[in-house]
């Protein structure tokens, strides 16, 4: 089920918007009628989408949006009139995935908001493998370290110094990177600054 926060000034149309996404079985997990409440309710609610107006009392939606993205990656489709359209391009900071304009019909707004979803979620999976990676690479690094820190310090020779850690392991039944972190705290930090360097 997709969360969305609807955050909009005029009653009525936050109204109209409700009604089409419910009746297409997305659930309306808040509605705000200014930018304040907007970016208070977004990190309450951490929703899926947020659809956002333009023009509203307090904080306009270009701000909120702005405030909203330093903290979460959720993606936000604007509402705007046509007179609005030209303060799009100073969005870009913002996770604005596009806008819709006002009077909002049910044919615009229902593939905007699957657009928006989708890409969210392809770039949330992106994030995710770059993170996986990251820490994959972290892993071999401290089992690098610790590899050397054995060598110098036991005067192993690497397969010896690998070998040490896998069975120690196998032994302990933990991962090797754990081991590794062992051997790192366990040894001097003498060591372990010559050794990272
Ligand atoms: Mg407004």
């Amino acid at each position: 089920m997709r969360r969305i926060l609807l955050v909009e000034d005029e009653s009525i149309v936050r109204m109209d918007i409700a009604l089409i996404l419910e009746e297409q079985g997305y659930i309306i997990s808040g509605e705000a009628g200014d930018g304040e409440e907007g970016v208070e309710m977004a990190f309450k609610l951490e929703p899926d989408l947020i659809i956002m107006d333009i023009k509203m009392p307090k904080l306009n939606g270009l701000k909120a949006s702005k405030i909203i993205s330093q903290k979460l990656s959720v993606p936000i489709l604007l509402l705007t009139a046509y007179s609005q359209q030209q303060y799009i391009d100073k969005a870009k900071e913002s996770n604005i995935v596009g806008y819709l304009v006002k009077p909002v019909a049910e044919g615009q707004l229902i593939p905007a908001v699957e657009i928006a979803l989708h890409q969210a979620e392809v770039s949330s999976r992106y994030k995710q493998e770059i993170k996986e990676a990251d820490e994959r690479l972290q892993k071999r690094k401290i089992v690098e370290k610790a590899k050397g820190i054995l060598m110098e310090r036991f005067g192993y020779s690497e397969d010896v110094s690998f070998n040490k850690m896998r069975k120690l392991s196998m032994d302990k039944q933990i991962s090797i990177d754990m081991v590794a972190k062992h051997i790192l705290k366990k040894y001097s930090s003498r060591t372990l600054e010559k050794t990272s360097k």
